[in-house]
């Protein structure tokens, strides 16, 4: 088995060139890569690179992600997340291959407190929203053989992530201040990219099409951005880091607090049961992931 991976050191993407390994033949292309285009902004780079190298599996784990720089460069964004995700449809259904591609919890307009499951309606409330939004319907209607799974709050131990910002803070001051009215699970990429791993298996191992369709990936359970940041200063706590700032010591704010150019969602809750029911699968407690990266980058 062949697999391409487009957006090999993004968070996700870093994980799944991990995870794909043991898969078969494994591709990873960045946007800077030269031998073959790997840059989601040159639509036919990318075709021409799907054509030459005709994989069973494409997977695209480069996104546009920059939420609030979308606001104003709205272009580009829909380029990378709306327009190649299509390309990659048109030429993955040309060569028979699977398509699998990372959406987001910002399709929805974070209304009521239910976890949104596949098919509730959209909504979304942004630019980068929109443009993910796009990419999912051009896959959809473009390729039959697609797997798209949505994400919400993925975080890794490489790279700038949340807790990293939370453990700076709270070691140059005495009192944070962290939105308490925006909800979801915090994901980690290596969970996202082991599951992926087993969904290419299921899916190439299945009737074709049999598990075709969209899919909501989040880790079990669900917080604030405050009590995730009260959970990362309670795990650091107990691994001995000096700090000035404790989880008793984060305030509770509103997302009013924190102007942003790009509105987000308040209900970032995903149902995953499609996901569990459909591939027997199971997604843990998001407190064990993100303990495990605190081990990671502490
Ligand atoms: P990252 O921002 O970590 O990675 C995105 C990658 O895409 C980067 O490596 C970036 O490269 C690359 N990229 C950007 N533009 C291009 C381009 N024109 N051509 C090729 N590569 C490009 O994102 P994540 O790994 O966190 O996200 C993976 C997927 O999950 C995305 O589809 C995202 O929309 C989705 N998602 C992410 C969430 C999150 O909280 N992060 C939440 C929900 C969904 P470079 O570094 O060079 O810019």
């Amino acid at each position: 088995m062949k697999i391409l991976l487009f957006g090999k050191n993004g968070q996700v993407g870093w994980e799944l060139q991990r995870s794909l390994a043991p898969l078969g033949e494994l591709v990873a292309l960045d946007r800077h890569s030269t031998d073959l285009c790997g840059d989601l902004a040159n639509l036919d780079g990318i075709g021409a690179t799907v054509r030459q190298l005709r994989p069973d599996v494409i997977v695209n784990a480069a996104a546009y992600t920059a939420v609030d720089k979308a606001e104003s460069d709205a272009a580009l964004a829909h380029l990378v997340n709306a327009e190649a995700p299509g390309a990659l449809a048109d030429v993955a259904s040309a060569v028979g291959a699977w398509l699998v591609h990372y959406s987001t919890d910002y399709v929805f307009d974070g209304s009521g407190s239910q976890p949104w499951k596949e098919n509730d309606p959209t909504g979304p409330l942004c630019v980068y929203g929109r443009t993910k939004l796009e990419g999912e319907q051009r896959i959809a209607a473009r390729c039959a053989k697609h797997l798209i799974l949505r994400t919400s709050w993925v975080y890794a131990a490489r790279g700038g992530n949340f807790a990293r910002i939370m453990l700076r803070l709270a070691r140059e001051g005495d009192r944070l201040s962290v939105i308490d009215d925006q909800f979801g699970a915090p994901t980690g990429a290596d969970l996202l990219a082991d599951v992926t791993a087993h969904m290419v298996r299921s899916a190439l191992s299945g009737a074709a099409g049999r598990f075709a369709g969209t899919y909501h990936v989040a880790a079990a359970g669900e917080t604030s951005w405050h009590g995730y940041a009260r959970f990362v200063l309670e795990c650091a706590s107990r691994a001995g880091l000096a700090l000035k700032a404790s989880s008793y010591t984060v305030d509770p704010v509103p997302t009013t607090a924190f102007p942003t150019p790009a509105v987000r969602p308040h209900n970032s809750r995903l149902n995953t049961a499609k996901l569990q029911d459909s591939f027997g699968l199971y997604l843990p407690i998001w407190q064990q992931g993100v303990a495990r990266m605190l081990t990671e980058i502490t």
